[in-house]
């Protein structure tokens, strides 16, 4: 058994690893298994407390590129940040990317994830021309939206519970080069937020916003819009630097006052206020990507990712309930991310994107301090009938998960049999 962790380094678990190399590689024996793609989700989504972890980033082979059309075939370990060296000097880029380039295709499929165009695009789902599932009992469905479509619907976003994803057709999109243009503007409160989204829904393909989680009083709420659209430019390309963290602090370097410090910083640089200005594609969309490891900020303890998303009517209350109760904790986050989504359905049952308003934040490990906090938080969400993101989850309890994913029962009778992880048993558990 071999110690294993999520991006939150929390909880930690043990289980069997097998690395897969090839996309034919048969499955190993026993129960319960599961998918693992880069290990970039926040909670257990992607581990499997006593069981065994198929490691998928060996079956990392293109297959096929029309420069033409933008179809782009491969193995389910490639990565974004792959795709993008491979389809961008001809043009090309992926039509949905999370904040992180560094998440595999078999991931980005199983949490259907949504990038800053969620508004123009919608998820990831929606940009697949199809996938191999392969399952245990050694069979192969090849899963599109013409082709074993209730296959397609319960594997897009279905947690990496209907089998293995061997090989993935993707739709890229056109795009004139690796530049963005658009406009930083500071809002002094989600009424402005509100107002931004609705004028530049239509004209910018990226929004999203930064928020100053630990303010108070008529500072509540304010925050960082950014837009975006790429365009063509003749700058230089900065050469990427990634760094590392060259250790791990042993107690949680953000805290109450360095996160007041840093989001005071943050909103007053000048930086933050400024039109047409021109951001290269990384440091506009991963700005995260540029410290490798920076999770291990958080400390030995790690560190919880809230994600929820919000009906917008009800956002109006329930956005500032939350952002009280979180300054008034002390335990407000550098990073906390708001975005309005857009109104197109989800492709899979259990996909997350749905429509209102979405925010994330990060919280170091304090224990049931911070537990509580979460579980304020999720009441908060439960109220307002939203939903919270099983990608960054660790602790939300059952009862919370079903009334998310009313269609939970649906993909129980499209899962592998011989595949689970620790957050579906978790979230599944039946009270006695
Ligand atoms: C800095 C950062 C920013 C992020 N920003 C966003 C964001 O903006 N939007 C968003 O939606 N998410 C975001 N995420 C979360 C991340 O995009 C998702 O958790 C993604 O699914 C991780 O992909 P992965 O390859 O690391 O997969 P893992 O985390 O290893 O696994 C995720 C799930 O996919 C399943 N899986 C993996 N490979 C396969 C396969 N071949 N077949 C079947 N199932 C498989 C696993 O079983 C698991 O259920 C962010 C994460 C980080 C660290």
């Amino acid at each position: 058994m071999v110690a294993g962790e999520s991006w939150g380094r929390w909880p930690r678990t043990d289980q069997r690893i097998v690395t897969l190399t090839y996309r034919a590689d048969a499955l190993p024996s026993g129960a319960p298994l599961l998918a693992y793609g880069n290990g970039r989700s926040y909670g257990d989504v992607c581990l499997n407390d006593g069981g065994t972890l198929l490691h998928t980033r060996g079956i990392d082979r293109f297959i096929r590129f029309d420069v033409a059309t933008g179809v782009l075939e491969c193995e389910a370990g490639v990565l974004l940040s792959d795709i993008i060296s491979l389809t961008l000097p001809h043009g090309w880029f992926p039509a949905v990317t999370p904040g992180t380039a560094l998440v595999t295709v078999g991931g980005a499929i199983a949490n259907d994830v949504h990038g800053k165009n969620h508004h123009r695009a919608g998820s990831f789902g929606h940009h697949l021309h199809g996938f191999c599932l392969r399952r245990s009992d050694g069979s192969s469905i090849e899963c599109s939206a013409t082709q074993n479509r209730d296959w397609f619907e319960a594997t897009i976003g279905g947690l990496g519970l209907t089998g293995l994803i061997s090989t993935a057709s993707l739709q890229l999109r056109r795009v004139p080069g690796p530049w963005i243009e658009g406009d930083s503007l500071r809002f002094s409160n989600l009424q402005e937020f509100f107002e931004l989204e609705t004028a530049s829904a239509s004209d910018f393909e990226y929004t999203v916003a930064w928020l100053d989680c630990a303010s108070r009083g008529d500072k509540l709420g304010r925050g960082i819009f950014v837009r975006g659209n790429h365009a063509p430019h003749d700058g230089a390309v900065p050469r990427e630097r990634v760094r590392r963290l060259p250790w791990t602090p042993p107690v949680s370097a953000v805290s109450g006052l360095t996160a007041r410090l840093f989001n005071r910083l943050y909103y007053h640089r000048r930086s933050a206020q400024q039109h047409g200005a021109v951001w290269h594609y990384r440091p506009f969309l991963y700005p995260l990507d540029a410290i490798l490891n920076w999770n291990r900020l958080y400390g030995p303890q790690g560190f919880f990712q809230y994600q929820c998303v919000l009906p917008r009517d009800a956002a109006t209350t329930a956005l500032p309930q939350m952002l009280r109760r979180i300054a008034a904790a002390g335990q407000g986050s550098f990073l906390a991310v708001l975005k309005q989504f857009g109104s197109q359905p989800s492709v899979g049952w259990l996909s997350f994107p749905r429509p209102g308003v979405t925010l994330a934040l990060d919280f170091p490990n304090r224990g049931a301090v911070t537990l509580a906090l979460l579980d304020d938080l999720d009441r908060i969400t439960q109220a307002a009938d939203g939903a919270v993101y099983p990608a960054k989850d660790a602790r939300m309890s059952a009862p919370a998960f079903q009334q998310y994913f009313p269609a939970w029962r649906r993909l129980e009778a499209y899962m592998d049999p011989r595949f689970s992880s620790s957050f579906w048993r978790r979230v599944t558990r039946r009270s006695s």
